[in-house]
């Protein structure tokens, strides 16, 4: 009984990648998903799950049936005394944000935006920052999946364990992640203090800083020693902002966006539009205090091309530095500021760039301004290479040239994940491009 709509264009929120599916389907309930299962399979298609359609890669694009998850996106069960909330996959963070501060809880960690769904963000593997807390899939305590079979398998630490292990960072590829069961923490509000300083000088620090704020993370402005360093911490002061709309649009994006623009013409105006802009916005302290979604949550304005691995913690320093010699040495090859770096405690979850290790996230983007693409093939294999030399492993939503040799080289636990996914997708029934290349 379930309806497909032919005709839809899938453009992911970047618009930099996207699909014609040939049904898209926007179920309402377990029946409806089993059903669409079904079809495909008599009709031999695949299928794909997308949720906020964020992700910066092609990971959720298909030309055959495409699920979206918005309408099943309930809030299921709220276990006070445990602080667990269990919600249908299709729930958006910034949904379940309001929710969760009615009951007085919240998500000990989130990444920069929440227009993302609860399945979607563990999919890939999303992640913010502080070396205390794990990337979000470790918040997950439980998930349900609909198999390829159209059976529903319950999953925890206890029970199916080892799909668990997989399902907490599952790419989309094991079944339709039907709920979520995250453990929260007592609602709190963040202190934000962002103040200007060096490359040398926070790299030569790291452990300070590690240790002086929870969620630590800096900006580095490449072509130049410029960092905007930031600490969110919790905190019992009153809510307070510093936002102003002439800095923050009429600068940080009107004028930002039209001299990126003016750029494409004359590269060698980079150097200086990031320098200009450090100066303009980056080099005073600024200080905010909001409840913990909205601090953590920023807005991120351009449409952009990102890279984002994951290396060793006791690397960060080294690679840096190397991807500044880099661009120092490659006059023509210019590269957008922000870099930002994050960390990451590390964990046990199969596919997770984190597992076995704390890490650094270094997330490098070129802008696309008024939609027009900027050359960056060099500064992005040039990259590549740096993250590869010290055992660096991609985000998974954030498109990366690696194929299953390198996944096999990258993860230990890569053939454990392949075989549970071989056992509950026999036919590859959710595979697309993009996990070809992964498992192919
Ligand atoms: C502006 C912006 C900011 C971002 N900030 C960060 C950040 O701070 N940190 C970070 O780590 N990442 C960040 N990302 C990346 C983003 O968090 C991930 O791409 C995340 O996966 C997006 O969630 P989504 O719901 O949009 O997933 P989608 O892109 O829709 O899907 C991601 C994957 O999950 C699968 N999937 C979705 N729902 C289901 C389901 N119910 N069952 C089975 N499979 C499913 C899809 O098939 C796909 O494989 C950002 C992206 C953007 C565009």
């Amino acid at each position: 009984q379930v309806h497909g709509q032919g005709g839809v264009r899938f453009q992911n929120w970047a618009k930099t990648y996207g699909s014609c599916p040939e049904l898209y389907f926007q179920p309402t309930s377990v029946e409806e998903v089993r059903e669409i299962l079904e079809m495909a399979r008599q009709r031999g298609k695949r299928v794909k799950v997308v949720g906020g359609g964020h992700s910066p890669s092609d990971i959720a694009c298909t030309d055959d049936f495409m699920i979206q998850m918005g309408k099943m996106n309930r809030i299921l069960k709220v276990d006070k005394e445990k602080q667990q909330v269990t919600v249908e996959g299709g729930i958006f963070l910034s949904d379940l944000n309001i929710e969760l501060s009615k009951h007085g809880l919240a998500l000990a960690n989130l990444g920069a935006v929440s227009e993302v769904a609860a399945a979607g963000v563990i999919g890939t593997g999303t992640h913010n920052t502080g070396i205390k807390h794990g990337i979000l899939p470790t918040q997950v305590v439980a998930l349900s999946l609909l198999t390829a079979s159209g059976d529903v398998l319950e999953c925890s630490e206890s029970v199916n364990a080892d799909i668990f292990q997989a399902a907490r960072l599952h790419l989309g590829c094991l079944g339709v992640v039907l709920t979520v069961t995250f453990q929260c923490v007592p609602q709190f509000h963040l202190h934000e203090v962002a103040f200007p300083s060096t490359l040398t000088e926070v790299l030569d620090h790291l452990e300070d800083h590690l240790k002086r704020s929870q969620y630590f993370r800096f900006l580095w402005f490449p072509h130049s020693e410029n960092v905007s360093v930031i600490y969110q911490d919790p905190t019992n002061k009153p809510p307070s902002s510093s936002a102003s709309w002439f800095w923050d649009y009429a600068v940080g994006y009107y004028l930002l966006e039209f001299l990126l623009w003016i750029s494409t013409f004359v590269p060698s105006l980079v150097c200086w539009i990031n320098r200009f802009f450090f100066w303009l916005l980056f080099s005073s302290r600024v200080e905010n205090v909001a409840v913990s979604y909205k601090i953590f949550n920023y807005e991120c304005r351009f449409k952009q091309h990102v890279q984002d691995w994951a290396i060793p913690i006791e690397k960060t320093k080294e690679a840096l530095l190397e991807l500044k010699a880099a661009l120092e040495n490659n006059p023509k090859m210019v590269a957008h500021y922000p870099v930002e770096v994050r960390f990451a405690r590390g964990d046990g979850i199969w596919l997770s760039p984190c597992f076995q290790r704390d890490s650094c996230y270094m997330n490098i983007i070129m802008y696309r301004p008024y939609g027009k693409n900027v050359p960056r093939l060099n500064y992005w294999l040039t990259y590549e290479g740096i993250m590869k030399k010290y055992g660096g492993r991609p985000h998974w939503a954030k498109a990366h040239s690696c194929t299953r040799k390198d996944f096999e080289k990258m993860y230990p636990a890569f053939p454990k994940f392949c075989s549970v996914r071989e056992k509950l997708d026999p036919t590859g029934m959710f595979l697309n491009t993009y996990l070809e290349k992964v498992f192919y």
